[in-house]
């Protein structure tokens, strides 16, 4: 028995209801805007639209792709000649105009399958502004029985007026109750090492499939005896514990476990009588780290020297709590 496309995805289920009324009703607009934070399943969710669209055997009743006709197959496999998937080339940071022409002049195509040409445009906020102002040409006229759909985690960086022109559908990062189970379900993870772990991933189901595998587990723990142990050294340790962990195949890890580490603490140190001042502190340090990191993601700031200052506050803060080496 096939399974209706849809039912597959995590969480989103406001987003999808109101995709199925669209088709359904058959209001689908010209253009779809699908954001949110990366890894939390708009590329998906698109694909499942497309396949319902091209679908040769929708479920009865439901209305939603059976994913196994040759119209799904050839959606998911990229051999569906009425679909065109667009996105950053080699270089992997611009999308040119060439491209977005490729699209126009595809939308001018008769369709060949499906009733439909679709177009899936990913990391949409990555069009130089050359290819913005193509695509907005598109937008204007958009030819009959087209749909276009943006996806973007950078809802800023799109012209304003290319936003005006789409129906924009707001994808939120899945919550920790449906991590646990995504853990359980795709990762093989037990319950416990799922409950763990799922806060970690901060709404993202790509995050955490990363974090499931083993090196990760060996890492984290890695991590927190550094984090435990920088308060009791001396900054030459310091430096060399930044440098270790800036390394850039680790980075994203790093940064990942940084603020789990902060928000542990939190959790735990909230959680009991104590201290009201360092209670206080702690949690300015965590804000501080969280913008210290953002900052760094933004600018491409040097990561060693990010995590050289982030450690720092914390050895200070820890350190002088702790009254020093000698009294842990
Ligand atoms: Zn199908």
């Amino acid at each position: 028995m096939p399974s209706a496309v849809f039912e597959g995805i995590a969480g989103h289920g406001e987003v999808i209801h109101r995709l199925l009324s669209m088709m359904e009703g058959e209001r689908l607009p010209h253009a779809l805007l699908f954001h949110g934070p990366p890894g939390i399943g708009k590329n998906t969710t698109a694909i499942a639209l497309i396949q319902t669209l091209f679908c040769l055997q929708t479920i009865k009743g439901s209305g939603q792709g059976c994913g196994v006709c040759v119209g799904c197959r050839k959606v998911v496999s990229g051999n569906h000649p009425d679909l065109l998937r667009v996105e950053m080339g080699e270089d992997k940071t611009r999308i040119l105009v060439e491209q977005i022409r490729e699209l126009s002049r595809f939308f001018n195509l008769t369709p060949l399958e499906g009733n439909w040409k679709i177009c899936l445009l990913d990391d949409a906020g990555q069009m130089n502004d050359a290819a913005a102002n193509a695509l907005l040409k598109t937008l204007e006229e958009p030819p009959g029985k087209s749909l276009l759909i943006l996806i973007t985690s950078r809802l800023d960086s799109l012209l304003p007026t290319i936003r005006s022109r789409c129906q924009s559908l707001r994808f939120s990062p899945l919550s920790d109750e449906v991590l646990v189970a995504l853990a359980q379900s795709k990762a093989n993870l037990n319950g416990e090492a799922a409950r763990d772990l799922a806060p970690l991933a901060e709404g993202s189901v790509a995050r955490l499939l990363q974090l499931a595998n083993s090196e990760f587990a060996s890492l984290r723990q890695d991590f927190l005896q550094t984090m435990d142990k920088l308060p009791s050294g001396d900054l030459s340790q310091l430096v060399q514990a930044a440098a270790q962990w800036a390394d850039k195949e680790r980075y994203a890890t790093t940064t990942t476990l940084l603020r789990g580490w902060f928000r542990q603490k939190i959790h735990v140190t909230m959680g009991v009588e104590g201290d009201s001042g360092y209670k206080k502190e702690l949690l300015a340090l965590a804000t501080q780290v969280h913008a210290l990191l953002q900052r760094g993601h933004v600018f491409n700031l040097n990561k060693q020297l990010i995590l050289e200052a982030i450690f720092i506050r914390h050895y200070r803060l820890h350190r002088h709590l702790s009254g020093g080496p000698s009294q842990r």
